[in-house]
């Protein structure tokens, strides 16, 4: 009994060096960790799936990950507090700024979007794309999501 506190206390400073070693340690994410996502109705029209990347650690805040959109399927209108970066990795795909016409986007493409430009991003009516989505968050968020993008807005196309 007597030894207990003494076990404890030598099992937290254990706990704590770990931590510590963890943080300052690199770390590999291994490929198929992270369960594939499907993107929420609220936020998507059509099939949407989203495998996450990474998530830097505080008081780092960027993070990324891959959206793969079916033909047709599109994200909702949208912001992002920080402005977000998308790298095309494959199909074809679109991008529109509100208000601006729509951009067709293909793999190799980098696209900018500036903090709180509203847009939104997707496949095209024939074709799938998969893009690497990255952000930075600004009090823990980095998207603002509005309403959907309606079919005639959709159709729109270059
Ligand atoms: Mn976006």
């Amino acid at each position: 009994m007597k030894l207990f506190p003494v076990l404890a206390a030598s099992l937290m400073l254990g706990a704590t060096a770990l931590q510590a070693e963890e943080s300052s340690s690199i770390k590999v994410t291994r490929s198929g960790a992270q369960p594939s996502q499907l993107g929420a109705a609220s936020s998507f029209t059509g099939s949407v799936r989203v495998d996450a990347l990474f998530r830097a650690e505080a008081p780092g805040r960027v993070g990324g990950g891959t959206v793969t959109f079916e033909p047709g399927s599109r994200t909702a209108w949208h912001t992002h507090p920080l402005g977000q970066t998308l790298i095309v990795t494959t199909g074809v795909g679109l991008v529109q700024q509100w208000g601006g016409a729509v951009q067709e986007i293909k793999p190799g493409d980098i696209v900018w979007i500036p903090a709180g430009a509203k847009h939104w991003h997707g496949a095209t009516a024939n074709n799938g794309m998969s893009h690497i989505a990255i952000a930075e968050s600004l009090d823990g968020k980095t998207v603002d999501w509005l309403e959907q993008v309606s079919d005639a807005q959709y159709k729109q196309q270059p």
